[in-house]
């Protein structure tokens, strides 16, 4: 399976530009679409769901083009959207089969078999008869996540998925994901959450204003911010100074003011230690001084 995206763009009422000249290669495990809001992360979802034609451009998978095998291609798509409803009439398991019925499980005996799996598997097996409706956040988020499963996908495109979610939620949800990014499956994460981008994403690119400003592994990310990454201890005065000066990271007070760590183009004057650099890092360093035209901070 290999999904290649070839010079996308997507304008909006003729004037709006929310994709411009995309360029990415997908391969199996799981990629990360890392972006702000805003970034063009759910055009480009849509786009390669086949619920959106781009103005320009093509996507190609294993060779095929999408916008001339869109039947073929949706039959080995799963998708959880952004704004995911269920019918509220539906039990959790009888809106699983109505899903696994839609992917085109005609067996009745299989889809019930494929419906226990998925429940047992994202940890919903034990409110199976509770209505959809009635699941909590976290929950109707995991019945999301196998809704997109049913039917073996082979491309599996999920768009912001852990927005709202308490933190145990959230990592119980990674789990999930990471556990399918073992089988030969392309996963697509897309998510304006950096912590969400995990070592478990083998590829992942940064969106941002509809253009992708890296492509590679999150360790080539990070790398990228070596050297920009500085701790020291300041003043309560001298904090607002470095503040309005740099993009502070974190900051834990002190008896004398506070130890911070911030992110700077260069050398910066204070005196500080380098920080071997993680994705938060690398990701506002990458929006403050990579991607943005303007530079807010020197
Ligand atoms: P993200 O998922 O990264 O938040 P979106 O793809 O939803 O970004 O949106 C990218 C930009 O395109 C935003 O500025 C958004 O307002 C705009 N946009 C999205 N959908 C439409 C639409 N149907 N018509 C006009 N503009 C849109």
């Amino acid at each position: 399976m290999k999904i290649q995206i070839q010079d996308l763009s997507q304008v909006y009422n003729n004037d709006f530009r929310a994709l411009n000249k995309v360029n990415l290669e997908i391969e199996p495990g799981m990629f990360g679409l890392l972006g702000p809001n805003g970034a063009g992360k759910s055009t480009l979802m849509r786009i390669l769901v086949t619920l959106l034609k781009p103005t320009h451009g093509e996507v190609f998978v294993n060779g095929l083009k999408l916008s001339e095998n869109r039947a073929d291609i949706r039959s080995y798509l799963g998708y959880l959207p952004q704004d995911f409803r269920f019918f509220a009439k539906l039990k959790t398991w009888e809106f699983l089969d109505y899903a696994g019925s839609l992917a085109g499980i005609k067996n009745k005996k299989q889809r019930l078999a494929e419906v226990d799996s998925l429940l047992d598997q994202v940890g919903l097996y034990d409110v199976r008869n509770r209505y959809a409706n009635k699941l909590s956040g976290g929950m109707k988020r995991r019945l999301g996540i196998a809704q997109a499963l049913i039917g073996d996908p082979k491309i599996v495109i999920v768009d912001e998925p852990t927005t709202g979610l308490d933190p145990e939620e959230r990592i119980r949800f990674r789990n999930i994901l990471s556990n399918l990014s073992q089988k030969e499956v392309i996963i697509i994460l897309s998510t304006h959450i950096v912590g969400d981008i995990s070592s478990t994403c083998r590829q992942m690119a940064l969106l941002n204003k509809g253009e992708v400003h890296f492509e590679g592994s999150p360790e080539q990310f990070i790398d990228q911010s070596k050297g920009h990454v500085f701790k020291t201890n300041v003043s309560f005065e001298q904090m607002k100074v470095i503040s309005d000066s740099y993009p502070v990271i974190t900051s834990v007070p002190n008896a004398d003011g506070y130890e911070i760590e911030f992110v700077a183009n260069q050398d910066n004057g204070w005196t500080s230690t380098q920080v071997e650099p993680n994705l938060e890092h690398a990701y506002v360093y990458f929006m403050e001084y990579v991607a943005n035209d303007k530079f807010q901070y020197q």
